[in-house]
């Protein structure tokens, strides 16, 4: 019996700012001095046993760093203390994704426009058919393919209830055939990633398309920020993966891997932008900075924010330079993988 718990998305009406921030994770305002994942690290819980990726039994060969194990067999980190269900219903709560929109105007749009664009691409590469989007929160990709004339539900535990065509399962239980099965940033927030994609395998009908788009652990802008890594995301992300470890096992699942993006997974830049100016002092937490007053991890005072947003704006051609180079040298901080069932006949 597969169980998939699949917690992305838990969303719940909109809390009050810093409401339910959870095991001590995410606070990172203007007066911390440890950062997010050092804070996790030192919740009480017991660590990671196996490597959430390979199931590898983690032992004295495998690196530990602040919240998360690297497995010395696969090369993917898990995090540590490995947080129970209750820690993470608490990370989930309200401000993470709040009814009204994470994200000030812009941001939001923005996400929209991210969403269109992926949409247009899988509708020309997908054979007909429906198309599943696993941990589909909201239902704003599901929604947009709706729109685009296809067929198209999602699966996700914590599903709001906003859209009709969202359904709140556990991925392991949806069968079917489906033209494409899409893990849009939702992968790294599985206990059970390698068996979630086993499960795709087994649904996705042959010359269907897998697409998974992931935080890229081994990345240059993950190397560089460290502990302090917008992509980290303690305790919520479970499994740090990287591309090492993502192409092989997709095409021992039966797919071939027909593109790889260092760019169309999202985020790029914003990691380069969140990562430099949370070097600045304060370490002013840009990702807050941007979000709605009720999504907010903590609390900031308008002339932080000011601080964390002209930040942003002064080293942006930094950040630009940093994602072309991360880009150009395939080592995105974010990959976007699709992939081709094979067993195609005629
Ligand atoms: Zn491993």
């Amino acid at each position: 019996m597969i169980h998939l718990p699949l917690v992305k998305s838990r969303a719940r009406t909109a809390a009050g700012a810093g409401a339910g921030a959870g095991a001590g994770a995410g606070r990172n305002g203007p007066a911390g001095h440890v950062c997010a994942a050092v804070a996790y690290s030192r919740t009480i819980g017991p660590p990671a046993e196996e490597c959430a990726w390979c199931e590898h039994r983690l032992g004295g060969d495998d690196e530990h760093q602040a919240g998360r194990i690297w497995c010395a067999r696969c090369g993917v980190a898990t995090t540590s203390p490995w947080p129970s269900d209750g820690q993470l219903a608490d990370a989930y709560e309200g401000w993470y994704r709040p009814e009204a929109g994470r994200f000030t105007g812009i941001g939001d749009a923005v996400l929209r426009r991210t969403r269109s664009v992926l949409v247009n691409r899988l509708h020309q590469v997908s054979p007909p058919g429906p198309v599943l989007d696993v941990g589909a929160g909201d239902g704003t990709l599901v929604e947009a393919f709706r729109r685009h004339g296809r067929e198209a539900f999602g699966v996700d535990p914590y599903a709001s209830g906003s859209s009709p065509h969202v359904r709140a399962v556990e991925f392991g239980e949806v069968g079917g055939a489906w033209s494409a099965v899409v893990f849009w940033h939702s992968l790294e927030h599985l206990r059970r990633p390698v068996r979630a994609l086993r499960h795709a395998a087994a649904i996705v009908v042959p010359g269907g398309v897998l697409v998974v788009a992931v935080p890229n652990a081994t990345s240059l802008q993950a190397r560089l920020f460290g502990d302090r890594w917008f992509a980290l995301d303690l305790p919520r992300h479970l499994v740090h993966i990287s591309l090492q470890a993502l192409l092989p096992q997709i095409e021992a699942l039966g797919f071939q891997v027909e593109r790889v993006s260092h760019l169309r997974g999202g985020q790029v830049l914003f990691g380069w932008l969140h990562g430099i100016v949370g070097r600045l002092p304060g370490h002013p937490d840009l990702y807050d900075a941007i979000r709605r007053s009720e999504a907010r991890r903590a609390v900031q005072s308008p002339a932080f924010r000011v601080y964390a947003l002209a930040a942003a704006v002064a080293v942006l051609p930094l950040a630009v330079a940093g994602t072309v180079i991360e880009v150009a040298s395939r080592s995105g901080g974010t990959v976007y993988v699709e992939a081709r069932r094979r067993g195609l006949s005629g």
